[in-house]
């Protein structure tokens, strides 16, 4: 599962819990409900997180 923070950025959750404590350092494990992360799921995260890096970033209000 793919969740987009309030800055607009892509970050890995646990496809069966909702959460996004996943350990990518043990083997890609949900740290809440110890669900492995599937490697579909670390793959969209990957092209959302390309494409979030790809975007320009959305333009301020500068005072003109
Ligand atoms: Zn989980």
């Amino acid at each position: 599962m793919i969740f987009i923070n309030p800055r607009g950025a892509p970050e890995l959750a646990c496809d069966h819990c909702g959460c996004r404590w996943v350990d990518r350092t043990n083997g890609n494990h949900c740290y809440e409900c110890g669900e492995e992360i599937s490697d579909a799921a670390i793959a969209e995260f990957q092209k959302a997180a390309a494409e979030f890096a790809a975007k320009p970033l959305p333009p301020r209000d500068d005072p003109k």
